[in-house]
């Protein structure tokens, strides 16, 4: 048998807001909702950012509790995974939640240009992060903007600041960013083979970008992400419904290239989680 796919979902993000489509969730009991249904629809993890009142990103440690603590009534297996990811956050409170010991936290290890800001992750600030993260067994999903994060998560490793066998997300499509290139995932992937052979390993597209990184992703024996924090389209006339459709596609794509989808207790065992959570 097939590799089971784990699928990840990405319900809400930083960038999109109700007027873009009213299906994001924004709130932490709309979070709650649509991961529930996304989990029934085959998600085995959630990566969550939190949105204030005005639907700012925020880094409320309440907003991550609230979360964590709704979703564990509803979907008590699913992998949660918060994000440190920077955009309109204070770089010091971006980890500020990693005491409530999530299963995993995103992790970018470098820095790079998005579409109109530096996505700023300095040496000494990565460090700081995975530290704290290995302080609270929290483990890492490694976020690869560029090329040279896939060096410097491989650097971490070798120092102990992240233990092994780590899981890499490899992101196409951001501007200024890497494009979705098939030549690029196929060049990182024997990189990732050569210096972490035991890794476990994901990609995301942006926007259009999406389906297409999905399909090579299911190809090539990876996991699968989707969700409204980088797509809000169901296909080019039509805005997606929620994030359970945007899951739901990509299971159908699972069948189609002989894919089990991963269970969340499945996905604990391939990632090396606990069975069950801490938190
Ligand atoms: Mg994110």
């Amino acid at each position: 048998m097939n590799e089971p796919c784990i699928i990840s979902v990405a319900i809400t993000g930083s960038v999109p807001r109700k007027e873009n489509n009213p299906a994001v969730p924004i709130s932490v009991a709309e979070q709650i909702e649509s991961t529930h249904e996304a989990y029934e629809a085959g998600a085995a993890l959630v990566h969550v950012h939190v949105r204030d009142e005005e639907q700012r990103p925020s880094s409320d440690p309440e907003r991550f509790a609230a979360f964590q603590e709704g979703i564990r009534k509803h979907c008590p297996d699913i992998i949660v995974q918060f994000s440190t990811g920077g955009r309109g956050r204070e770089p010091a409170q971006r980890g500020a939640m990693l005491h409530l010991k999530p299963d995993m936290a995103s992790l970018a290890t470098g820095s790079v240009n998005f579409p109109t800001i530096v996505y700023e992750n300095p040496p000494a600030f990565v460090r700081d992060l995975a530290a704290t993260m290995l302080r609270y067994g929290v483990k890492p999903e490694i976020e690869v903007f560029d090329l040279a994060m896939l060096y410097s998560a491989a650097e971490l490793a070798n120092e102990g600041l992240i233990e092994r066998p780590l899981h890499v997300q490899f992101v196409f499509g951001i501007k200024n960013a890497l494009p979705p290139l098939r030549q690029i995932l196929d060049f990182e992937l024997s990189e990732l083979k050569r210096l972490m052979p035991d890794a476990t390993w994901t990609a995301a597209g942006i926007g259009r970008a999406q389906l297409e990184v999905t399909r090579w992703c299911l190809e090539l024996a990876g996991h699968c992400r989707t969700g409204m924090e980088d797509n809000l389209r169901q296909d080019r006339d039509r805005r997606t419904a929620g994030n359970a459709e945007l899951v739901r596609r990509v299971a159908h794509l699972c069948a189609e290239y002989d894919r089990p989808v991963a269970t969340a207790a499945e996905a604990r065992r391939m990632l090396r989680l606990p069975a069950s959570p801490r938190a």
